[in-house]
């Protein structure tokens, strides 16, 4: 079986629907279905989105690469594909993921900020580029916590479940609750 590995940019067809927490919903689509077929297929690698563009990697079995990237090809939720590696691989330089995304753009903006970029446009990365973004996919470590590029939470930090309105509204109701428990049971 010989290996390979494939990254390519790309610009977002669709109008990104604004999200305030979690992943803008046509990614997410895309994240659910590559990861069914990844896994199937042992391909790993890592998407990130960010100013309409894409950037994702790819390294498995060349066939599985070359499969999966002419749907890739075909899909209208993107255009303008550009490739930007496309070659032999001697051996897997990802573990345990089937597509890993970058949740947190801070790592990206310093990285473009270092670069002296001023917007996230993959097509345009040096081949030396291209490998830093790789590093990055390849050291993200947050992916339970998938956010949208504009994401501005800090690395660490406990997703917002409830708001403090919502916990004190809890709070009062269970207190109500046990009174009115207290109560009814006293007068039995
Ligand atoms: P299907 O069962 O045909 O579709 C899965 C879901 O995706 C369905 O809910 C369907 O409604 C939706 N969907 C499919 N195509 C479209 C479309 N054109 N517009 C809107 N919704 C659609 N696929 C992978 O397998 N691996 C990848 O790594 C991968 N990366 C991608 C990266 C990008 C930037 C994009 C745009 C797409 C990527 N895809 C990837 C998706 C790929 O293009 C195909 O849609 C997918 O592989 C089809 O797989 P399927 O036949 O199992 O899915």
């Amino acid at each position: 079986m010989s290996l390979m590995r494939l990254a390519y940019a790309s610009e977002a067809t669709f109008d990104a629907k604004p999200v305030e927490k979690g992943v803008e919903p046509h990614v997410a689509r895309i994240l659910m279905t590559s990861r069914k077929n990844n896994a199937k297929d042992q391909l790993v690698g890592g998407l990130y989105y960010g100013n309409d563009r894409f950037f994702q990697y790819l390294e498995g079995d060349e066939d599985a690469v070359r499969r999966t990237y002419d749907r890739i090809l075909k899909d209208e939720r993107h255009r303008n594909v550009v490739t930007l590696i496309e070659e032999p691989l001697s051996s897997r330089t990802f573990s345990n993921w089937s597509m890993k995304y970058v949740p947190l753009s801070r790592d990206v903006r310093n990285f473009l900020d270092e670069q002296g970029l001023e917007s996230f446009d993959p097509a345009s990365f040096t081949s030396d580029q291209c490998e830093r973004m790789i590093d990055l996919i390849r050291n993200s470590s947050h992916d339970q916590n998938l956010a949208n590029h504009d994401n501005r939470q800090s690395v660490g930090e406990a997703p917002q479940v409830l708001s403090s309105g919502m916990k004190v509204s809890l709070i009062v109701a269970g207190l109500v609750l046990v009174g009115a428990l207290v109560i009814g049971g006293s007068m039995l």
